[in-house]
């Protein structure tokens, strides 16, 4: 079962993984409102309306009705026209995305309609990475596939560069051991501040994939931002079906006209 960003950025707030703030619209309005708070929460005049749907690709993905307007959209009105300048921004462009068809990569071409918005805090970005938590059912353990090429799709990175993903198997009755994260944080090129908050992200992020039963937990991209923070970017999770009645709080996510 998979769930929207929105969703899964909430359980890894709830579980310590450094994600930024947001809030979700359903209404134009609800859109324009939630502008003023982000702003004076984060203190960043960028605010990023992004698309909620149960397929990536979003952000080079097109409107069939708005063949101009992407998935994911960075409003930067806000940096010389104050919060008022920003919210007629998202004002404007929740009304074209909003009960429109998004076109992507992996909707096909029928595309997928927007029902709800995610209207999310800008982020200074110095470095997009790659990091996921695969259910591997051959060996029934979790692997941490990490890359240095985020914003990219594995897939295609697994094709063209294979030897830039790092795989860790992590063994289930230990969890994720420190000089495995550190592995991981070194092969990610993390240094300093960025290197602590990668390994600390790492432990938070394969304890959430084990607690919550998930099949995969992917972060494209992990971002490390310019004060050298690392945070989830973008957040795809999906779960294992058999065991969602573990998870109560997780099957209520289940959002039906998706599937
Ligand atoms: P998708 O993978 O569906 O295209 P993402 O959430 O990965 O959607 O967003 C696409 C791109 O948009 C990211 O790689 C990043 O460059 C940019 N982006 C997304 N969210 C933010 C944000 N909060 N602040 C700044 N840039 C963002
Ligand atoms: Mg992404």
């Amino acid at each position: 079962m998979k769930i929207h960003e929105y969703q899964a950025k909430a359980l890894m707030a709830d579980r310590g993984i450094a994600v930024p703030i947001g809030r979700v619209a359903a209404t134009v309005a609800e859109a324009v409102a939630a502008v003023r708070p982000l702003i004076e929460e984060s203190g960043n005049p960028v605010v990023v309306v992004k698309s909620q749907i149960h397929a990536g690709g979003r952000g080079k993905g097109r409107f069939k009705e708005h063949p101009d307007v992407g998935g994911v959209n960075v409003v930067t009105d806000g940096i010389e026209g104050g919060v008022g300048a920003a919210e007629e921004r998202v004002r404007e462009l929740a009304s074209q995305m909003l009960g429109s068809t998004l076109v992507t990569i992996q909707t096909g071409e029928e595309g997928k309609e927007v029902n709800r918005l995610y209207i999310e805090q800008g982020i200074d970005i110095a470095t997009e990475l790659y990091l996921s938590v695969l259910l591997d059912r051959a060996t029934s353990r979790n692997i941490v596939m990490a890359s240095t090429e985020g914003g990219t799709e594995i897939e295609v990175v697994a094709e063209e560069t294979p030897d830039k993903i790092l795989r860790e198997e992590i063994d289930p009755a230990f969890g994720l051991l420190p000089f495995q994260a550190r592995h991981i944080a070194y092969t990610l090129g993390l240094e300093g501040d960025a290197f602590k908050n990668g390994v600390r992200f790492l432990d938070a992020l394969t304890k959430a994939a084990v607690e919550l039963d998930t099949d995969l937990v992917e972060i494209n991209p992990l971002v490390v931002t310019t004060d050298g923070a690392v945070m989830a970017l973008d957040g795809k999770m999906s779960f294992e079906a058999n065991a969602l009645y573990r998870h109560p709080e997780v099957a209520e996510l289940r959002d039906m006209s998706e599937e």
